[in-house]
């Protein structure tokens, strides 16, 4: 990926907006964070369905979260 844009912040003038956008260390897409979303909280990604656990929120920091291995019948 060599992606040389400039980061510029989307401006939002709705004082009620309770989200922020980070970054899906994934798939780069953005996910949706509430702003009360607290550390150890896990999200999920809506580009890639990657669960990913909150590390840190200033500045907000995804790991991928413990994968629960499912029967896979194998
Ligand atoms: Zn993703």
């Amino acid at each position: 990926m060599s992606k040389n844009e400039n980061i510029s912040p989307l401006q939002n003038d709705d004082a009620t907006a309770t989200t922020r956008t980070v970054k899906c260390p994934k798939c780069d897409g953005e996910i949706i964070l509430a702003t009360d979303a607290e550390v150890g909280e896990i999200i999920t990604c809506d580009e890639c369905s990657a669960e990913l656990e909150v590390k840190n929120l200033d500045p907000v920091e995804l790991d991928d979260a413990p994968e629960v291995q499912e029967d896979w019948g194998e």
